[in-house]
């Protein structure tokens, strides 16, 4: 007979391995379920230097220390591709691509992941140049010349939060104009004189020396141009996991939490990436985790 956890948290990134520390710490029989490897986005951050405590650290390693906490923990880990989270009567049904567990709560904690231009050599140039988050990456970019990639108002906030750290900053927009939501931006724009827009324009090629980016090869409303770039960020391109069955009530599939991270379903919570939010990192991914796990012993009366 399958047994009942207390929570089953689905997916071991930084949110729901930390939900599950506070969960194990305070007695409960819980269930950590991965699909992938434990860590989650950050293994793919070849250094982090905003997590306090580490003036710098490996991503990779940061997500190695605290599954290896869980882990001095006890905490029960075990792989499978959640299909579905059903709620009957007052139980959870998790389906995986291997097992059914029944649990009396569950978080969710499935993160997103990144969506690729696909260029040749994107892969292999990620930390040495290709960036998917400014907020984390600016930095690593003070004084240079770097590219950012969007069609959106939140690249153009992101563009002049670059424009403040690095020498110039070129905008590549695939659309002919920016929406609506961009017009009080695009006109900070017109006053910052390190921002170049180039619009209807896609990038073609990546150009590298020694592994590190150099240049970019764009087309140019018909013209291909090549571009100094020493960063490149894909701004805003990443997809929600939330590929499984389930009930719980989302915006473009970020999940809709209040502030105890609870959802339209009792008894579920929702704590890291995937919630609907402004800010998406680490530290913000914790401290939900925190507050999840947290609802989760208030709603079995433990707390
Ligand atoms: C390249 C890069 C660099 C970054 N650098 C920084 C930085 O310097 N500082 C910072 O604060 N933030 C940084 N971030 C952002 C940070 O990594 C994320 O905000 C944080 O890791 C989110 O954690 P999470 O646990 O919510 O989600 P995720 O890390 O996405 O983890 C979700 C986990 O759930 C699993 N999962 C998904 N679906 C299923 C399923 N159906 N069944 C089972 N498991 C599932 C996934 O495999 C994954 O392991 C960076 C992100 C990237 C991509």
């Amino acid at each position: 007979m399958t047994s009942l956890f207390d929570c089953i948290i689905v997916g071991s990134g930084v949110a729901g391995m930390t939900s599950s520390i506070y969960l194990k710490r305070a007695g409960l029989k819980i269930l950590l379920l991965e699909k992938s490897a434990p860590g989650g986005q950050i293994n793919m951050s070849p250094k982090v230097e905003n997590y306090p405590g580490f003036i710098d650290i490996e991503g990779a390693m940061l997500a190695s220390n605290i599954f290896e906490q869980t882990q001095n923990l006890q905490v029960e880990y075990k792989y499978g591709n959640v299909l579905s989270v059903k709620k009957e009567n007052a139980t959870f049904h998790i389906t995986t691509d291997l097992e059914e567990f029944k649990s009396k709560s569950v978080i969710i904690a499935t993160g997103r992941r990144v969506a690729k231009l696909n260029l040749e050599d994107e892969e292999t140039l990620i930390g040495k140049g290709i960036s998917y988050c400014v907020l984390c990456d600016a930095n690593f970019f003070k004084d240079e010349v770097v590219s950012i990639f969007g069609n959106d108002y939140r690249t153009l906030e992101e563009a002049i939060y670059l424009s403040n750290i690095c020498k110039k900053v070129n905008v590549i927009c695939e659309n002919k104009y920016f929406d609506d939501n961009s017009v009080l931006l695009l006109e900070k724009i017109n006053n910052c004189n390190n921002i170049k827009i180039y619009y209807n324009s896609s990038i073609v090629k990546l150009n590298s020396i020694d592994q590190k980016l150099k240049s970019i090869k764009i087309n140019n409303n018909g013209n291909q141009e090549e571009i100094e770039c020493k960063g490149l960020f894909i701004s805003n391109h990443n997809i929600p996991e939330l590929d499984y069955e389930n009930d719980i009530e989302c915006d473009k599939n970020y999940i809709i939490v209040n502030t105890e991270m609870g959802t339209n379903i009792e008894g579920l919570y929702a704590c890291g990436d995937i919630v609907k939010k402004n800010i998406y990192q680490l530290t913000t991914a914790v401290g939900e985790a925190a507050i999840a796990a947290n609802s989760v012993l208030k709603y079995l009366g433990g707390n």
